[in-house]
């Protein structure tokens, strides 16, 4: 059950095609399976699960912030009914959530009765819903029936090593059968169990997504090995994902560096050969809920959940995603036009865009929390990752405070040929421009596909480009 052909993107929207029809409908609107769906359809976390049977030492569970985006950190703990309340108010009020997952603040399986009670309930209130599960894995085996009956079809398995040596290095210690073991005979039976439980999710026709974090010092040399082995085990999709500092960590306390973006992009691109790759995790928190890369937890607080009256309406929600394949479909079509078949591939350049949402070249510069940063040449655009940033035009910030967010901005995209967005204000275009960083708003709300295609010819070719409108 390994993946696309494709090595474009996570799994972008060509790539389906290759696949099963069992399969493709599993992924296609799925954001996190599908690199194209990620821009339409949204996803929650319900923080169900607190307690850990791991130690990992990127890890400080207690550490809670609002604007603190990773995995693992929740602002409220639910029941499973407040749960199976606060999904179906979601689902009502934000159609395009296709997906709800468990992923903490600990780790779902060490937590069973609460998890697969959640899973029960929304199963029968929603059925239109996917469920999802991310585990550190030590226990999978063990639930895999369950798993199974409840048709939860997408497991994704933390995995950061290969060799006990490693994994030593990144879990001080697990609880396994009622007894705590430490160091490397902990390394070593976590290894065994997550790769076991990799088996056993594969044998039962489950889709895995191994997630991996990538810390340089720590696993950088095996990275891609795990990859490898991974992919010939039967995972469907890999996710490196950068390691991020947490206050309170053991890696923090020890100075254990984050990957530079620049180090993350050449990991990817080292185990691209081996398997499908996702590239576009957040690293959502364990209660996020919303498009990938925004978090709208806060609308759907338990104090606000009381006082919401929900009528599940499964047919409306079907109209709503519908419309959305259409969209889908059109922009798909108008893709296959823009870059033409060619020979020569011209040089590669990096472009970072600037999106709320809908594959559109949608937000302003100042506003945007994020970039999608593209590497773009003859032949095509090839998603990269994301890029965090902080907003540069925030309100009641100081001259000076706005100067540093844009001088971080620009650090995070010195990389770019250019910079796309709805607008760019007078002030941060004159220094790009003085970083010959091209900036560019007059593709604004095009799609990011005919954006790029047009950027590209234009200004990395030199070519007429006709004046056209979205897809055209
Ligand atoms: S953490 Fe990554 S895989 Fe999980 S929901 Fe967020 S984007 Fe998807």
């Amino acid at each position: 059950m390994s993946g696309c052909h494709s090595k474009q993107c996570g799994l972008g929207s060509d790539d389906l095609s290759f696949l099963p029809e069992d399969i493709r409908r599993k992924v296609e609107n799925h954001p996190c399976y599908s690199q194209e769906a990620h821009h339409f359809y949204a996803r929650m976390h319900v923080a169900v699960a607190p307690a850990c049977n791991i130690q990992c030492n990127y890890c400080n569970r207690k550490y809670d912030c609002a604007n603190e985006s990773r995995p693992g950190v929740v602002s409220e703990l639910l029941t499973p009914e407040e749960a199976a309340k606060k999904v179906l108010a979601v689902a009502m009020e934000i159609p395009q959530l296709t997906v709800v997952g468990i992923a903490g603040p600990g780790d779902p399986l060490a937590n069973p009765e609460r998890t697969f009670r959640t899973f029960e309930l929304i199963k029968e209130k929603a059925p239109d819903i996917k469920l999802c599960l991310s585990t550190n894995g030590l226990v999978l085996d063990k639930y895999i029936n369950k798993i199974k009956d409840l048709e939860i079809d997408h497991v994704t398995i933390t995995i950061n090593a290969v060799s006990v040596d490693t994994a030593s290095k990144i879990y001080p210690w697990i609880f396994y059968n009622h007894r705590r073991y430490r160091d490397k005979e902990a390394a070593k039976i976590l290894l065994e169990k997550q790769y076991e439980g990799l088996q056993a999710c594969v044998e039962n026709g489950i889709l895995v997504k191994v997630n991996t974090v990538f810390v340089p010092e720590i696993n950088g040399e095996e990275i891609p090995e795990l990859s490898k082995k991974v992919r010939s085990m039967g995972a469907f999709l890999h996710n490196i994902m950068p390691y991020v500092e947490g206050e309170g960590t053991a890696f923090s306390k020890a100075g254990i560096r984050p990957p530079t973006p620049q180090e993350l992009k050449e990991m990817q691109e080292k185990c691209e050969g081996n398997m499908n790759l996702m590239r576009h995790c957040r690293q959502c928190r364990a209660d996020a809920i919303g498009l990938l890369g925004e978090d709208r937890g806060q609308e759907f607080t338990k104090d606000k959940l009381s006082k919401i009256n929900i009528n599940y309406d499964p047919n409306w929600r079907k109209q709503i995603h519908e419309e959305i394949e259409k969209e889908r479909e059109k922009l798909r079509k108008a893709r296959e036009l823009l870059f033409g078949e060619t020979e020569n591939e011209g040089p590669k350049v990096l472009v970072a865009v600037a999106s709320k949402g809908n594959m559109l070249v949608n937000e302003h510069f100042g506003t945007a929390k994020e970039f999608l940063i593209y590497e773009v040449s003859a032949k095509g655009a090839k998603f990269i990752h994301h890029r965090k940033v902080t907003p540069y035009c925030h309100g009641s910030i100081s001259c000076l405070e706005g100067e540093n967010i844009l001088e971080d901005t620009i650090a995070k995209l010195s990389d770019c040929k250019a910079i796309i967005a709805a607008k760019i204000g007078f002030e941060p275009r004159d220094v790009l421009k003085q970083r010959n960083i091209d900036c560019v708003d007059e593709f604004a709300y095009l799609s990011i596909d005919e954006a790029l295609a047009r950027y590209y010819k234009k200004y990395v070719l030199k070519e007429e480009v006709p004046v056209g409108t979205n897809g055209g």
